[in-house]
């Protein structure tokens, strides 16, 4: 009998992604370091789950009917995964984006069916916010739903009932700390939930970009970010629905560069081709790790999450001239064919 996966239909291809043990990082924290391969997901990001399970959930509340169309404002990773899933189920979506990021993300939305809209960055309260843009888009449209990710719960509950189960089982029952960044919240959150249920003693980090307030918040009760940040898709400046209740243990704050350096050696060293946020993730699981180690817990092992695929950002993160105008290092590698 194989052991290789079957899957009966394209939507159970959703989750169940893989468990790596990463090899740079678990050497400088001293201890193991896993990394939960959400690029494996059909939509080559960890928002394929948050996708399917809105989704589900708003065609389970009878909001979501047959020919409808979801509406979300998004970064990018949550359009995809709600245009293939839109596709599966035979919905059409909108997705609204910010202007400003990744070229790859809007022609994969565009390729793949989705009718996007992009609208300039502007502070959350600004009307012409994307996240009120795609609102405003769906309370107009007929038979639409807003998937509404920040604040619709159904999204960390991928993570509750997914992953955590997931990496539970994937680290047979030990697991002494995970972390990751927050975008919506929903991974961090549900990922917390979910791994206290089995056991209250595993440590949660955030691991916040700057330019984000959260490492504030949860340090000193105040939101206030300091700094900025190029990573598409994480950094918040609120405490989000999805983020309300979750069990948030400590927190380390990055900066682009460390998150670069994990993205490089990942790359170069380990022949992974990771996003920016996923190289942030890692700079947090490796000071998570030294902390545990530090204290005392014998060889811990910590999860943390590669959420998305590298290919996404070839015109930016890969791009040299790019990180020369954000005022980055350029990788190594990359400088020597420069169009200056
Ligand atoms: N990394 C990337 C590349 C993402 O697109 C997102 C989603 N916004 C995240 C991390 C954060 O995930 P979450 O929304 O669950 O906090």
């Amino acid at each position: 009998m194989t052991q290789l996966p079957v899957r009966q239909t394209t939507l159970d291809l959703i989750g169940k992604t893989p468990l790596v043990l990463l090899k740079g990082p678990s050497e400088a924290a001293g201890c193991e370091i896993w990394g939960k391969c959400e690029f494996a997901n059909p939509g080559a990001s960890v928002k394929d789950r948050a996708a399917l399970w809105i989704i589900r959930d708003a065609e389970a509340r009878g909001e979501l009917k047959p020919g409808g169309t979801v509406v979300e404002g998004t970064a990018g990773n949550t359009g995809i995964g709600i245009a293939l899933v839109a596709n599966a189920l035979g919905y059409k979506c909108v997705i609204v984006m910010p202007d400003n990021q990744s070229k790859e993300k809007m022609d994969t939305l565009r390729a793949l069916g989705a009718e996007l809209v992009t609208v300039p960055p502007t502070k959350f309260a600004d009307p012409n916010h994307f996240v009120h843009t795609s609102r405003r888009i769906a309370e107009e449209t007929e038979n639409a739903v807003w998937a509404n990710q920040f604040d619709n719960i159904a999204n960390r509950r991928a993570h509750i009932e997914g992953t955590a189960p997931e990496i539970w089982e994937q680290m047979d029952g030990r697991v002494d700390g995970f972390t990751c960044a927050v975008g919506t919240g929903g991974t961090l959150a549900g990922v917390a939930m979910g791994l206290k249920e089995k056991d209250e003693n595993v440590r949660i980090a955030l691991t916040d970009p700057y330019g984000a307030a959260l490492f504030n918040y949860y340090a000193c009760g105040e939101l206030k970010a300091e700094g900025s940040s190029v990573a598409e898709g994480i950094g918040q400046g609120r405490i989000t629905a999805n983020l309300e209740g979750a069990p948030i243990d400590t927190q380390f704050r990055m900066s682009d560069e460390e998150g670069m350096e994990w993205v490089a050696r990942l790359l170069r060293e380990e022949g992974l081709c990771l996003g920016l946020s996923s190289g942030i993730n890692v700079a947090g699981a490796v000071a998570l790790g030294r902390q545990l180690v530090a204290e005392g817990v014998e060889n811990p092992r910590i999860a943390t999450i590669l959420c998305d695929t590298g290919f996404r950002y070839l015109s930016t993160l890969y791009n040299a001239d790019w990180l020369r105008e954000k005022g980055l290092p350029v990788f190594d590698w990359l400088g020597s064919d420069s169009q200056d």
